[in-house]
């Protein structure tokens, strides 16, 4: 399980709590412990309309089994 966050203004992010972004960016909220980014993003997306998964921390739709495509 890991800790994940979300960047609560402008463009959602989703985080994990390990990410470099993590300090430096303002405004970050604890979304809750997942066991993978797919669970913390499914959870975001219940709660914001629109989250974009952190390129540095969350390796979600990069791969060519794109989990993104999970309803
Ligand atoms: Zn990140």
């Amino acid at each position: 399980m890991s800790s994940y966050y979300i960047k609560k203004y402008g463009v959602h992010e989703l985080h994990q709590s390990n990410c470099v972004w993590l300090p430096i960016r303002k405004g970050m909220v604890k979304l809750g412990e997942f066991d993978s980014a797919l669970e913390a993003l499914k959870k975001a997306r219940v709660l914001y309309d629109e989250v974009n998964p952190c390129s540095t921390c969350c390796s979600i739709g990069k791969k060519r089994s794109n989990i993104m495509s999970v309803d």
